[in-house]
């Protein structure tokens, strides 16, 4: 799950980091009269989408009076948003965040992630931060550094000195780093986080260490513990049908091919959609519906794989283990009576009481097509859709 930067700068600033003093609003009214109470001389109006990439498509503006304030506030309310990560279609601007404006002498990097291969905390940072971060990656990777280091409940002091070594920094500025360092590790462990990254981090003109953008991601699978933070949810900014699927339990991503996927175990729905590809077509989406898949779930499947207008066919690949493909083959057939499927259906199933459920498919009356193996459901479907 992820979250607006203005409530990633409210969390980091409860663990103790430096953030501007900012407020978010919804409508140009409120704007102008946060901006009244915050009395400042310039204005910072930054779009609050789940995206980065701000700056550059024009996202992130200062501002020097408030005649200016109430352009840029009309402006940016309601407007799409294209940057270089929401895709062509944008995100629609619904809120934005206006904060006092910060002196930059110094863009930094900085972020904490969870780095799996090596079962560590990883801590990235480089001098060369700001919105031309992801070109510094690609030209000159070696101003990026990467610190490791074990979980635990605080980060040590030797480590903060090795993330915050390359900013080159006098003491004052070094020690404020460090304990913002400090409060970002405490922010990831508090709150089960994936990532936290702040870029740009910047040393101000009064030499002040302050996070001027931040973005949080936690893991879903510990979200339950924090019911706080679930709170904090834009379901804005989430695929509707993503949203649905979630609601029933099911991994479902959207893609934008012709062939809509239903498969329970996500490596297999990786495979089916690699073998797709394969031949020559492209997946409508990744489903995974678990082991356990009901009659109800395999019916919420079908209807969210039908909801999206580009799919032509739908290839089922079922490997059954725990899961019986009898169950699910009659699983099948009453939810493709109860959403009337009209388009071609290609169904793989293997494992236990496969024939079984081939069987139950065969005697439907539905226009299923059996498939025996994934290579030979994959020609079918591609088949079919062309
Ligand atoms: P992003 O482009 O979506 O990552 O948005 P950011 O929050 O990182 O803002 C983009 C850029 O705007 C930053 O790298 C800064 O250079 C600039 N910026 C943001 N806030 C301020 C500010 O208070 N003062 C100044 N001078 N520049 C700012
Ligand atoms: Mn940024």
């Amino acid at each position: 799950m992820n979250i607006h930067e203005h409530q990633a700068k409210q969390l980091l600033k409860k663990f103790g980091a430096i953030v501007p003093n900012g407020e978010a609003c919804f409508t140009v009214q409120e704007v102008l009269e946060k901006a009244k109470k915050l009395n400042l001389k310039k204005y910072v109006l930054k779009a609050q989408i789940h995206a980065g990439g701000r700056g550059k498509a024009g996202g992130v503006k200062i501002l020097d009076n408030l005649v200016d304030l109430e352009k840029a506030a009309k402006d940016l309310l309601g407007k799409k948003l294209v940057t270089h990560q929401t895709g062509p279609n944008g995100k629609e601007v619904k809120r934005l965040y206006l904060e006092e404006p910060s002196n930059i002498k110094k863009e930094f990097y900085l972020s904490c992630l969870i780095d799996r291969a090596s079962s560590k905390i990883a801590f990235i940072s480089s001098d060369q931060g700001g919105m031309d971060i992801e070109e510094v990656a690609k030209k000159d990777p070696s101003k990026i550094s990467t610190i490791k280091i074990n979980f635990s409940d605080d980060i040590k002091d030797e480590d903060c000195k090795k993330i915050v070594q390359n900013f080159n920094l006098d003491d004052d500025a070094n020690l404020k780093c460090i304990n913002i360092i400090k409060s970002i590790y405490k922010t990831f462990i508090s709150t089960d986080a994936s990532l936290i990254e702040i870029n740009p981090l910047i040393l101000t003109k009064e030499n002040n260490i302050v996070c001027l953008d931040a973005k949080i991601s936690f893991d879903d699978n510990a979200i339950f513990k924090h019911p706080e933070l679930l709170e904090l949810r834009d379901l804005n900014e989430e695929d509707p049908t993503e949203i649905e699927a979630s609601k029933h339990d099911l991994a479902y991503i959207k893609l934008d091919g012709t062939i809509g996927c239903m498969v329970n175990g996500a490596g297999l729905a990786m495979a089916t959609m690699d073998i797709i590809k394969l031949h020559g077509q492209e997946p409508a989406n990744f489903l995974d519906v678990g082991g356990g898949a009901s009659k109800e779930k395999v019916s919420a499947a079908f209807k969210i794989i039908l909801s999206d207008k580009n799919v032509k066919g739908i290839l089922i690949n079922i490997f059954g283990g725990i899961m019986r493909c009898d169950v699910l083959a009659q699983g099948i057939v009453e939810a493709a009576k109860e959403t009337k499927i009209d388009i071609p259906l290609v169904v793989r199933l293997a494992g236990t009481n496969s024939e079984e459920g081939k069987k139950i498919l065969d005697e439907s009356g539905l226009k299923i097509i059996s498939a025996s193996d994934l290579g030979d459901a994959a020609k079918k479907i591609v088949k079919q859709v062309k």
